[in-house]
């Protein structure tokens, strides 16, 4: 296909040598904050996006495939999620998922980066569509290693929706296995978490770094994935608990407890959720100059 270079186009890293080129419509909004960069643009095909160092984080075209698949295993292995932990999650679209679980009676969202919150707020109604203000929610801005040290909660579910590892490295820690283990202390007996774990096809030392952190510290982990077109490419899951199994679970299981807690979803499903955990973590085999 020969592309039409004619206009403002944005060129994302998907891997350290393989990128994707997004048509822009508009830079609706651009900040260093603290942290991270940040930029609010509105592309071609995608529409308004949030992209922080470079990498997309949610698009409003296909953010809920991935914020459905991050949240709602999880939440449906859980008998009666009443109490869940979100760390990171800035634009609030994972708090959104969350929230639609009837059972959930106190969601906090700890995030380290407080101006990209508030530019959240500001801009991208379209993701958080007002979680931030539902009287369950809470929002502290802190380091996610800090707040689980100081928390005096416990958690029925924890939802690591963090920065890639491979990115800045402010959330490289909270993939490691004694960040996991400090997690384990403030989870409650019953008790699942689930992390956003990259791209094992493109970066597969990180991948297995959380895979085998996650392995040494519960006894039940199961990976699951599915392609989000504006990362450009297959983005891995890995869910662990000591008791509870997603990957157990049959899909006439799963419509049904959507159907008894009424939560709505555009993309997830029994079958999705099948399909997602027969889907394997790709990797690369390719080796230069190799025949
Ligand atoms: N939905 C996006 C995706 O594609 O995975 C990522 C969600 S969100 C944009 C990633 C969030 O992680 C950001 O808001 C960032 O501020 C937050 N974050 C990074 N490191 C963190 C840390 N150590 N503690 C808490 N939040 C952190």
């Amino acid at each position: 296909m020969n592309a039409d270079f004619n206009g403002l186009y944005y060129v994302q890293f998907v891997s350290k040598s393989s990128k994707l080129i997004m048509k822009v419509d508009r830079i609706v909004y651009t900040a260093r904050t603290k942290y991270q960069f940040v930029e609010l643009v509105e592309f071609e095909e995608f529409g308004l996006s949030l992209i922080l160092d470079g990498l997309v984080q949610s698009t409003v075209a296909d953010e809920h495939i991935y914020h459905e698949a991050l949240v709602h295993p999880a939440m449906v292995a859980h008998p009666n999620p009443r109490s869940v932990l979100i760390i990171g999650g800035g634009e609030g679209a994972t708090l959104r998922e969350v929230l639609k679980h009837p059972s959930v009676e106190k969601a906090v969202m700890v995030d380290i980066d407080g101006e990209l919150v508030e530019i959240a707020k500001r801009y991208l109604e379209p993701m958080h569509r007002g979680s931030f203000n539902d009287p369950r929610s809470e929002v502290v801005i802190m380091d996610g290693k800090e707040y689980i040290r100081k928390t005096d909660r416990v958690f029925d579910v924890v939802i690591l929706d963090l920065t890639d590892p491979y990115s800045s490295e402010i959330a490289r820690d909270l993939y490691s296995e004694p960040f996991y283990r400090e997690l384990k202390k403030i989870l409650s007996q019953n008790g699942i978490v689930v992390t956003q774990a990259g791209c094992s096809f493109y970066f597969e030392d990180a991948y297995d770094l959380a895979l085998n952190s996650l392995k040494s510290t519960f006894r039940i982990v199961r990976e699951y994935g599915n392609w989000v077109p504006s990362f450009g490419y297959l983005i891995n899951y890995i869910v662990a608990s000591d008791t509870l199994d997603p990957a157990a679970m049959d899909p006439e299981r799963i419509d049904r407890l959507l159907r008894e807690r009424r939560v709505e979803t555009r993309y997830y499903s029994g079958d999705v959720h099948q399909s997602l955990f027969k889907t394997p973590a790709l990797r690369n085999t390719y080796v230069k100059g190799k025949k």
